[in-house]
């Protein structure tokens, strides 16, 4: 079952192929200021649908992406290598509830962390 979800603004449209099974809630220094959760997914599965920006540090291997109308974060997505897959902030998916969900702690503090 499909599960769909966009950015606030609604510029952004992210369709993922089935409602996560858990997500990531993690430390690192990016993560740690937008609260993303994080729904884990090969990329050939996901459709990202509208413009984004991407923000590039640290290791610079991966993008992580939000909408440039209203800011929200979308997702993430290496620049180059294979990861085998790609994250999307599951914040943004329609009827998601963090209650409801297992939400694994990713302990990234002290790294520059994906
Ligand atoms: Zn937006």
């Amino acid at each position: 079952m499909s599960v769909y979800g966009s950015c606030h603004c609604g510029k952004v449209q992210i369709k993922s192929p089935s409602p996560p099974e858990w997500v990531a809630d993690c430390n690192c220094s990016l993560c740690r200021r937008l609260a993303w959760r994080v729904a884990y997914y090969p990329p050939e599965q996901v459709r990202i649908a509208g413009e984004t920006t991407a923000y590039v540090w640290g290791d610079r291997m991966i993008g992580i992406h939000h909408c440039p109308v209203c800011g929200c974060g979308t997702h993430w997505q290496t620049l180059g290598e294979d990861f085998g897959k790609m994250g999307i902030n599951a914040r943004l998916l329609d009827g998601f509830d963090e209650s409801a969900i297992e939400v694994r702690k990713f302990d990234n503090a002290d790294q520059a962390s994906r």
